[in-house]
């Protein structure tokens, strides 16, 4: 039967109870079994993360500039922070968001602008975007009517850069590189990408969603970490999710512009109805306010020493993980994890019903169609689980091994 609305209330007690019951077959993530969905750093982060967010729950960051000036500044100062990171030259801005999709969103959107404003509103647009990028492309050339068209990899899973430009015709208004791509975890190479955008005069987007609040900190670390961000000529926008890799409460994204005036070609602005001139930067209205306090807590707790600390640590726990399961005869990586997205394939054994048996032992595998992989996106609650982890995957080679049945009948799912 279905839910209705029940006829009277409930104390916090009992719908706490209620609560914990109802996800108490969840994937246990906070013990390291979700490779995806979640990100954790140290129990501070997390703690102040959720009382900044809480101390402004009910505030709303679209009253940004009329009444709330103190959580405005709050976000100035998150977007600051943002430009420096990402060595954004003199004129850049940028906008908080909700997420890497409206960020994304936002950034095609200023786009199509800059381009019909160029080239008039007649033809037909297109984004050419490695297959590696991420699907709010697809979305956001859904909402608006642009063709997204998708083109293979290099033999190292990095954006091929000769087939992007080989796919660029008239209606091209933007390409796409990430730093990292989600399946493989491998930073496209931007330099390259940008000096085809300039040559070609097309908008190079760089999706950092998932590696922008952790790769400068990594290169800090004194690994390699290649250029990515608004310091690349050609690169005319980047997304980077605070939720993601800054470790900050959901929902809190950043999308920056090189230039302000594009910046301004993301917004909104309409002035027909009864209340007067409505404008905003964001695809969304009423936004959470706890979203910006949260990441301004959380930026200001870590600090880029805070920030390297946790990098440090996430780069021996990745350096761990690759060698244990390369350790384990019948697996192999893919490719080197460069940051913190891990995929790994097996000879003589399906990888996929490997997935199956280990799905059957509490640990939700990601996987990957193409290579067929097992794919992992990995945070500090990976960390003290590793040997578990590692014991069962070898555990569950040696079982499928044995069993040698038809493959499995698993897709790659996100
Ligand atoms: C997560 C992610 C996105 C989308 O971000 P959401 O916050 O889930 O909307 C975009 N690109 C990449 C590479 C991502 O990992």
């Amino acid at each position: 039967m279905a839910t209705t609305l029940p006829e009277r209330g409930t104390d916090w007690a009992a719908l706490d109870t209620a609560m914990s019951a109802m996800t108490a077959g969840d994937i246990d993530w906070r013990r390291g079994r979700a490779p995806l969905y979640t990100f954790y750093a140290t129990e501070s982060v997390e703690t102040i993360g959720r009382q900044a967010y809480m101390k402004y729950m009910s505030e709303n960051a679209l009253g940004g500039r009329r009444a709330f000036f103190g959580l405005r500044r709050m976000e100035e100062e998150v977007l600051s922070i943002g430009l420096d990171l990402f060595n954004a030259p003199d004129g850049a801005d940028g906008t908080m968001t909700t997420g890497g999709t409206e960020s994304i969103l936002l950034a095609v959107k200023g786009c199509r602008d800059w381009w019909r404003a160029r080239h008039g509103t007649r033809r037909p647009l297109n984004i050419v975007a490695p297959v590696s990028a991420h699907p709010a492309f697809e979305k956001a050339g859904d909402l608006m009517d642009i063709a997204v068209r998708r083109v293979p990899l290099a033999a190292d899973f990095r954006a091929d850069v000769a087939a992007v430009g080989g796919a660029i015709d008239d209606g091209t208004m933007m390409i796409v590189g990430s730093a990292p791509c989600f399946p493989h975890g491998v930073i496209d190479p931007i330099d390259a990408l940008g000096a085809l955008a300039l040559e070609r005069e097309v908008w190079l987007h760089v999706d950092a969603c998932v590696g922008g609040y952790v790769a400068p900190f990594v290169r800090m670390l004194g690994r390699d970490v290649p250029a990515f961000d608004l310091g690349v000529p050609g690169v005319r926008s980047l997304s980077a999710d605070l939720h993601k890799f800054g470790f900050c409460p959901k929902p809190a994204s950043t999308v920056f512009y090189r230039d302000r005036a594009d910046a301004e070609r993301q917004a909104f602005d309409s002035d027909v109805w009864p209340n007067g001139r409505f404008t905003t930067r964001t695809l969304v209205g009423t936004r959470p306010a706890g979203g910006v306090s949260a990441a301004w807590a959380v930026l200001h707790h870590l600090g880029r020493e805070g920030y390297v600390e946790i990098a440090r640590r996430l780069m021996a726990m990745m350096d761990a993980y690759a060698d244990g399961i390369e350790a384990i005869d019948g697996l192999h990586l893919w490719v080197r994890p460069q940051l913190t997205i891990i995929n790994y394939g097996a000879r003589e054994v399906d990888i996929f019903a490997v997935a199956e048996r280990m799905r059957e032992r509490g640990w939700l595998a990601g996987l990957t169609r193409d290579p067929r992989g097992m794919h992992a996106m990995m945070s500090l609650q990976h960390e003290p689980v590793r040997d578990e982890f590692l014991a069962d995957l070898a555990a569950c080679v040696g079982l499928v091994r044995k069993a040698a049945g038809p493959a499995s009948a698993l897709d790659a799912t996100y």
